[in-house]
């Protein structure tokens, strides 16, 4: 089938570059899906930037988000592989796509990838690396599903935790908070790029998730021994206990998520807020 374009006047939010972009009709008679995030990629719209555009299901633009980071240009590919490397993953699904990919498969969110023309091999493919980014116990959750629909309007959310995406790099539907940054996402990806080999750029990924699924761990360790912690108590008797500076807030709250997600809703509910606490008191 096809798909039915309409365009849409953007504005750079760097340099204030004005264009029309392209993108599919149909997705904005969709209430469904609620605020769609559109990729636009350098040299879209201006030569120089990278940006978001949150587009609400009427076709107006809500807002834009900045992406800073540089790609650098081909890697070096190890001999043996016809493995998919990061920029070919970055083609694939955008950068913007990447860190909402990678956080919803730590935080064990399933994803749907719609009007996919991904064969099978390929699809396989890609699980199996993201997967490889987790620790043996966490693997085999929240996989990526390729669906070949095209027609947006068939396509029902039966469930409202899943992270939602289209072939074109567009960012349907999140079951995180539409004002969540990638801080996180965006360190790992901008670290692994800084190498040059696409083998070593996985294995920094996974450096980087195990590192913090030990946070976690140790997070827990002390939960498990409390009745009730203050957020901030937290993050000194951790930084204590493993001689490491203390974490920040974003980094407790990522921790929060996974805990929630993965391991245990009333875990999360020992952790209070004493600044809070106190506003309520007022
Ligand atoms: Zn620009």
């Amino acid at each position: 089938m096809e798909i039915k374009m309409m365009n849409l006047e953007v504005t750079c939010p760097s340099c204030n570059v004005k264009k029309n972009i392209s993108i599919p009709e149909a997705l904005f008679k969709q209430k469904k899906f609620g605020t769609i995030k559109i990729q636009v990629p350098k040299g879209s719209v201006c030569q120089e930037h990278h940006f978001i555009v949150f587009v609400n299901n009427l076709g107006f633009i809500r807002g834009y988000d900045k992406i800073d980071m540089q790609i650098k240009a081909p890697i070096q590919r190890t001999e043996e592989t016809n493995n998919l490397t990061l920029n070919d993953w970055i083609q694939m699904f955008g950068l913007y796509g990447i860190f909402n990919l990678i956080h919803a498969k730590i935080f064990n969110y399933p994803v749907y990838i719609i009007n996919a023309k991904t064969d099978e091999g390929i699809s396989k493919m890609i699980n199996r690396i993201i997967d490889d980014f987790l620790p043996i116990t966490y693997r085999g959750t929240s996989s990526i599903t390729f669906i070949k629909e095209t027609n947006y309007e068939k396509i029902k959310l039966e469930e409202k935790y899943i992270l939602l995406m289209d072939s074109l790099k567009n960012i349907l539907h999140t079951p995180w908070n539409q004002k969540l940054r990638f801080e996180f996402e965006e360190e790992i990806i901008t670290q692994a790029l800084k190498l040059s080999n696409d083998k070593e750029q996985f294995k920094l990924i996974q450096k980087y998730i195990l590192k913090f699924i030990k946070q976690v761990e140790d997070i827990k360790k002390i939960l498990d021994n409390v009745k009730k912690i203050d957020e901030r108590d937290l993050i000194n008797q951790l930084s204590n206990n493993t001689m490491t500076p203390k974490i920040s807030i974003y980094k407790l709250t990522l921790i929060k998520e996974f805990i929630n997600r993965r391991l245990s809703p009333k875990l999360i509910k020992k952790i209070t807020n004493k600044a809070i606490e106190f506003m309520k008191l007022l």
